[in-house]
C-alpha cells in the first residue's frame, strides 16, 4: 500500500488508484525561458523517484510532463537578449533535458509543448464559455471563478483572499478582479494563433487542463509540482477542467514538494543567490545533486550549502564502495521500499541506504546486494562502482579548461562513438563521452540523436 499527502484534503491517504492497471500522472514541467535553478530541480528529482515507486508498484504508469513555450515571460527574455522565441525555447528545452539526464530523471511517456496544443485549449476555452463558465470582452476570454463552487478548496482560501493574493490587475473588462485569463489578445509582433477570438495566445493555466485531458483522460489519479503552483495555478486547473469535463475532481490526488532555500535564504534571481543547475553540473556530479535533493522529505523545506553537495558526494562514494561489483539480482530492500510508500520517506530510505552500506563494508555481501537492488527505485548507484570513482565529482575540476577541441573533432568523436554503441562497445563509448567531458564538451543524447555544448 502506497500513503501520500494529498493537498486536497491535507492529510497523509491511502493511494486508491482509479484503475489498478493503469495509473495516471501529470507533474507541471518547466516555462522554457531561461536555465532551470536549483529550486526547479526538486520537482523533477521528488516526481522522478515517486514515478519509480508508481513504476515498481503498478504494471502500466503514464507519466506525462508539459513544457510551457508560450509565455509572457518567454516574450520578455525574447526582446531583452535579442534571441527569436523559437531559438529562445529550443535551446533552453535543450538545455532542459541535459539537466534531466544529469539528475538521473527517467523521461516522462509523454512531454506535451503548449505550441502543439492550442487547438485543444481553444476547443476547452469553447465549451467553457457555451457553458457559461467563460465570456469574452473584446479579445479576452476570461473565467467566471464565481460559477464554480469548489472554487478555493485547493488552496483552502476564500474568494477574498484569493482576489487579495493574487494581485491581480483591475482591468475594466473583468467581471470580478478574481476571475482569470484563458485567452488574450497578441499584437503582430508577438506569438499568436488564430481563434473564434480573434488572434490570440492562451493563458498559462489552460495549457495543463487541455493537455492533461488529451494525454490522461478527464479525470485521472495525481497531479504534482512545487507547492507554489498551489494558488493560482493548480487552483485554476481544477476550475477549468472539472467545469469543461463536468467531473468532481480534475486529479483525485494532489501532490506538492517544498521550497529549496539557499544559505537559509529563500532563493531569487534578485538576491543574487540563484544557482542553475548546468552551473552546480560544471563542478558535481548529477548524481550527487540527486541524492542531496533526496536528503530531506519532500514536504519539508531543504535548505542548500555548497558543502551540502560534497557531502552527498562523499557519502554517495560510501555507497559504491559497499555495491562495488555487484549487479541488481532481485528485489530491493524490504525497508527502502516502505520508506518510500510511506509518504515518500526519502531521508529515512537513504538512512537505510547507510545502514546496508556499513554493514556490506563490513563484510555483509547480503547487504550490499540488498542495496544494489534498490538503486533502481531511488535513481542512485545505478552505474558500476568503478565508472563513479574514475567519473567522481572530485575529478570534473581537472583540465576544464583544455576545451580547444574543434567541433569537427567533436562531430568525429560522436561519430566514432554511435559506432562504438553499435558494435556493442560500450566501454569505448563511454571513454569517448568521458574525455570529451573533461575538455569540457558534454554531449546530450537524444532520441533523434546526439547534440553537444560546452560546459
Ligand atoms: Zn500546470
Amino acid at each position: 500500500m502506497i500513503k501520500i499527502f494529498n493537498s486536497l484534503g491535507k492529510s497523509v491517504q491511502e493511494f486508491i488508484p482509479m484503475d489498478k492497471r493503469h495509473i495516471k500522472i501529470y507533474v507541471c514541467g518547466p516555462t522554457v525561458y531561461d536555465k532551470i535553478h536549483i529550486g526547479n530541480a526538486r520537482p523533477l528529482v521528488v516526481f522522478d523517484v515517486f514515478v519509480r515507486l508508481l513504476k515498481k508498484s503498478f504494471e502500466k504508469v503514464t507519466y506525462v510532463r508539459n513544457i510551457t513555450d508560450v509565455d509572457d515571460k518567454i516574450n520578455k527574455k525574447s526582446i531583452e537578449t535579442g534571441i527569436p522565441i523559437n531559438e529562445l525555447t529550443k535551446q533552453t528545452i535543450k538545455n532542459f533535458h541535459s539537466d534531466c539526464f544529469y539528475l538521473k530523471n527517467i523521461h516522462p511517456d509523454f512531454e506535451p509543448k503548449a505550441t502543439d496544443h492550442i487547438n485543444e485549449m481553444i476547443e476547452m476555452i469553447k465549451v467553457l464559455i457555451k457553458k457559461n463558465f467563460a465570456y469574452e470582452v473584446s479579445g479576452n476570454v476570461m473565467f467566471r471563478v464565481n460559477k464554480f463552487h469548489d472554487y478555493g478548496l485547493l488552496s483552502n482560501r476564500t474568494l477574498d483572499e484569493m482576489i487579495a493574493g493574487a494581485r491581480v490587475d483591475v482591468a475594466d473588462y473583468k467581471e470580478n478582479s478574481a476571475d482569470f485569463t484563458l485567452w488574450k489578445p497578441s499584437s503582430i509582433d508577438l506569438p499568436g494563433w488564430e481563434s473564434p477570438w480573434g488572434r490570440g495566445r492562451p493563458g498559462w493555466h489552460i495549457e495543463c487542463s487541455a493537455m492533461s485531458k488529451k494525454y490522461l483522460g478527464d479525470e485521472f489519479d495525481i497531479h504534482g509540482g512545487g507547492i507554489d503552483l498551489v494558488f493560482p495555478h493548480h487552483e485554476n486547473e481544477i476550475a477549468q477542467s472539472c467545469c469543461a469535463n463536468e467531473t468532481l475532481k480534475m486529479a483525485r490526488y494532489w501532490v506538492h514538494n517544498g521550497y529549496v532555500n539557499i544559505d537559509e535564504k529563500k532563493m531569487s534571481k534578485s538576491g543574487n543567490n540563484f544557482i542553475t543547475i548546468s552551473d552546480l553540473l560544471q563542478k558535481f556530479n548529477g548524481e550527487a545533486l540527486r541524492f542531496f535533493l533526496l536528503q530531506a522529505h519532500y514536504r519539508a523545506p531543504l535548505n542548500y550549502k555548497k558543502a551540502y553537495l560534497n557531502d552527498a558526494n562523499s557519502s554517495l562514494s560510501r555507497l559504491y564502495r559497499a555495491v562495488d561489483g555487484l549487479g541488481v539480482e532481485g528485489e530491493p530492500d524490504e525497508e527502502i521500499l516502505n520508506s518510500l510508500k510511506n509518504d515518500l520517506n526519502t531521508p529515512k530510505a537513504i538512512a537505510r541506504a547507510h545502514y546496508l552500506a556499513e554493514s556490506a563494508n563490513k563484510g555483509s555481501k547480503e547487504a550490499g546486494q540488498l542495496l544494489k537492488n534498490s538503486s533502481k527505485i531511488l535513481g542512485i548507484l545505478e552505474n558500476d562502482s568503478e565508472k563513479w570513482f574514475k567519473e567522481g565529482a572530485n575529478q570534473f575540476f581537472s583540465s576544464t579548461n583544455d576545451n580547444d577541441i574543434s567541433p569537427k573533432d567533436i562531430e568525429e568523436l560522436i561519430k566514432n562513438r554511435l559506432e562504438a554503441k553499435k558494435s556493442k562497445n560500450y566501454r569505448l563509448a563511454d571513454q569517448i563521452r568521458n574525455n570529451l567531458f573533461k575538455k569540457g564538451i558534454i554531449l546530450e543524447d537524444h532520441v533523434d540523436g546526439t547534440n553537444w555544448r560546452r560546459s
